[in-house]
């Protein structure tokens, strides 16, 4: 494994049962890239992503995460990762307030300041309940309460689609933002491909649990220029 990777897997495999989710992925993600993986319904993505934040463990194989096996993840270790879930459980009843209390009681490495301004930032109260946010606001909340961790790594499933093409353009820009001003490695699963060129500039496509592909964009789309030609016949 190189050490310059921010995630490395080797014959990752995850079994539900005897359904295999996963089968034997090896996969080295570099530092200081947004990622995206792409695939199919029930390709695997949530489940690599989860194995990855060390939400679960491997059926065999190794996942190792910022140097250290996911498997043996420190609390330390794992608020360098922020995972955003597709289903971002905010409590409705909480107030975003009470939101980041949980958050910093939660979390070592927590940056109230940096919450609250980004927050600011996108307008929301403090005071204001998650259940009355609009389906935008509460995924740019869940997205902050990641970011405050202040981790190195920022894994997010499918943050794009529940949102209209008006919240899904602000979320990434604020995710655009983040990744400017704070340097960390992006990994997010999407099936909304359109945007992807514009966010993204390492893609990984997954199927029937299989890494296909995984490379710099730009070599991707070089390599297809290559293959399909010029457009319009020039
Ligand atoms: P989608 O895009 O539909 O969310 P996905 O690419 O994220 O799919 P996974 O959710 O990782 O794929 O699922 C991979 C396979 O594992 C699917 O066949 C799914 O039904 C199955 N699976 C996922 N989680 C479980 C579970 N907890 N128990 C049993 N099977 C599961």
């Amino acid at each position: 494994m190189s050490t310059d990777m921010v995630v490395s897997t080797r014959g990752l495999t995850k079994q539900y049962g005897k359904l295999l989710a996963l089968n034997g992925c090896d996969l080295d993600l570099p530092a200081g890239r947004v990622v995206a993986l792409v695939g199919p319904n029930g390709a695997g993505k949530t489940t690599l992503l989860r194995l990855i934040a060390g939400l679960l463990h491997p059926t065999s194989g190794t996942v190792s995460v910022l140097g250290r096996d996911a498997a043996t993840h420190t609390v330390a270790a794992l608020s360098q990762v922020g995972f955003v879930a597709q289903e971002h459980p905010l409590y409705k009843r909480f107030k975003v307030r009470e939101l980041l209390r949980l958050g910093r009681e939660m979390n070592p490495g927590w940056d109230q300041a940096y919450a609250e301004r980004r927050l600011a930032g996108l307008d929301i109260g403090l005071e204001r309940r998650a259940g009355q946010l609009s389906g935008g606001q509460q995924a740019q909340v869940a997205l902050v309460l990641a970011l405050a961790k202040r981790p190195r790594l920022l894994v997010l499933d499918e943050p794009l689609a529940s949102l209209d093409p008006l919240a899904r353009r602000e979320f990434l820009r604020s995710l655009m933002t983040a990744v400017a001003d704070d340097a960390i490695t992006v990994l997010f699963s999407s099936h909304v491909v359109s945007e992807l060129e514009r966010v993204c500039d390492y893609l990984v496509l997954i199927d029937e649990g299989r890494i296909r592909l995984a490379d710099d964009l730009d070599t991707l789309l070089a390599g297809h220029r290559l293959l399909v030609g010029p457009r319009n016949g020039h």
